[in-house]
Protein backbone atom coordinates (compact mmCIF):
# COMPACT_ATOMS: atom_id res chain seq x y z
CA UNK A 1 0.00 0.00 0.00
CA UNK A 2 1.05 3.48 -1.03
CA UNK A 3 2.00 5.55 1.88
CA UNK A 4 0.22 8.68 0.74
CA UNK A 5 0.48 10.95 3.49
CA UNK A 6 4.33 10.68 3.06
CA UNK A 7 4.35 12.03 -0.71
CA UNK A 8 0.90 13.76 -1.01
CA UNK A 9 1.69 17.25 -0.60
CA UNK A 10 5.28 17.04 -0.55
CA UNK A 11 6.77 19.93 -2.46
CA UNK A 12 3.35 21.11 -2.03
CA UNK A 13 3.39 24.03 0.90
CA UNK A 14 6.40 25.99 -0.72
CA UNK A 15 4.87 26.21 -4.31
CA UNK A 16 4.74 30.09 -5.54
CA UNK A 17 1.91 29.49 -7.77
CA UNK A 18 -0.58 31.59 -8.79
CA UNK A 19 -3.06 30.68 -11.80
CA UNK A 20 -1.62 33.93 -13.67
CA UNK A 21 2.28 33.47 -12.99
CA UNK A 22 3.10 30.11 -12.80
CA UNK A 23 4.53 30.27 -16.45
CA UNK A 24 6.93 33.29 -15.30
CA UNK A 25 8.57 30.98 -12.85
CA UNK A 26 11.72 29.32 -13.93
CA UNK A 27 10.88 26.08 -11.96
CA UNK A 28 7.36 24.39 -13.09
CA UNK A 29 5.57 21.47 -13.49
CA UNK A 30 3.66 21.95 -17.13
CA UNK A 31 1.75 18.61 -15.96
CA UNK A 32 0.20 20.29 -13.11
CA UNK A 33 0.69 24.30 -13.78
CA UNK A 34 2.73 24.85 -10.85
CA UNK A 35 5.90 26.53 -9.82
CA UNK A 36 8.57 26.14 -7.72
CA UNK A 37 10.96 28.48 -5.67
CA UNK A 38 13.84 26.01 -6.58
CA UNK A 39 15.19 23.08 -8.18
CA UNK A 40 14.94 20.79 -5.15
CA UNK A 41 11.12 21.57 -5.26
CA UNK A 42 10.30 20.72 -8.37
CA UNK A 43 12.49 17.56 -7.91
CA UNK A 44 10.56 16.61 -5.04
CA UNK A 45 7.20 17.58 -6.79
CA UNK A 46 8.07 15.40 -9.55
CA UNK A 47 8.09 12.14 -7.06
CA UNK A 48 4.69 13.15 -5.63
CA UNK A 49 1.28 10.97 -6.38
CA UNK A 50 -0.17 14.45 -7.34
CA UNK A 51 2.04 14.39 -10.00
CA UNK A 52 1.63 11.12 -11.08
CA UNK A 53 -1.76 11.92 -10.80
CA UNK A 54 -1.54 14.75 -13.15
CA UNK A 55 0.46 13.12 -15.64
CA UNK A 56 -2.12 10.13 -16.35
CA UNK A 57 -4.58 12.94 -16.33
CA UNK A 58 -2.57 14.16 -19.12
CA UNK A 59 -2.31 10.87 -21.43
CA UNK A 60 -6.34 10.41 -21.23
CA UNK A 61 -6.52 14.40 -22.06
CA UNK A 62 -7.90 15.58 -19.38
CA UNK A 63 -7.25 18.98 -17.15
CA UNK A 64 -5.18 18.37 -14.08
CA UNK A 65 -6.43 18.75 -10.84
CA UNK A 66 -4.84 21.06 -8.14
CA UNK A 67 -3.39 19.63 -5.06
CA UNK A 68 -6.02 20.51 -2.75
CA UNK A 69 -8.70 18.45 -5.51
CA UNK A 70 -6.01 15.63 -5.32
CA UNK A 71 -5.65 15.38 -1.43
CA UNK A 72 -9.70 15.47 -1.55
CA UNK A 73 -9.41 12.47 -4.15
CA UNK A 74 -7.31 10.39 -1.83
CA UNK A 75 -9.20 11.01 1.18
CA UNK A 76 -12.60 10.05 -0.37
CA UNK A 77 -10.54 6.88 -1.81
CA UNK A 78 -9.15 6.35 1.59
CA UNK A 79 -12.13 6.39 3.29
CA UNK A 80 -13.75 3.75 0.48
CA UNK A 81 -11.29 1.20 1.41
CA UNK A 82 -11.58 1.81 4.69
CA UNK A 83 -15.05 0.99 4.61
CA UNK A 84 -14.69 -2.19 2.21
CA UNK A 85 -11.98 -3.13 5.24
CA UNK A 86 -14.65 -3.05 8.19
CA UNK A 87 -17.53 -3.66 6.75
ZN1 LIG B 1 3.59 17.94 -11.66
Amino acid sequence: MVPYSVTLLAGTENLVVSAEDWEMSAYTCIGCRVAFADADLQRAHYKTDWHRYNLKRKVADMPPVTAENFQKRVLAQRAQVYNLLNN
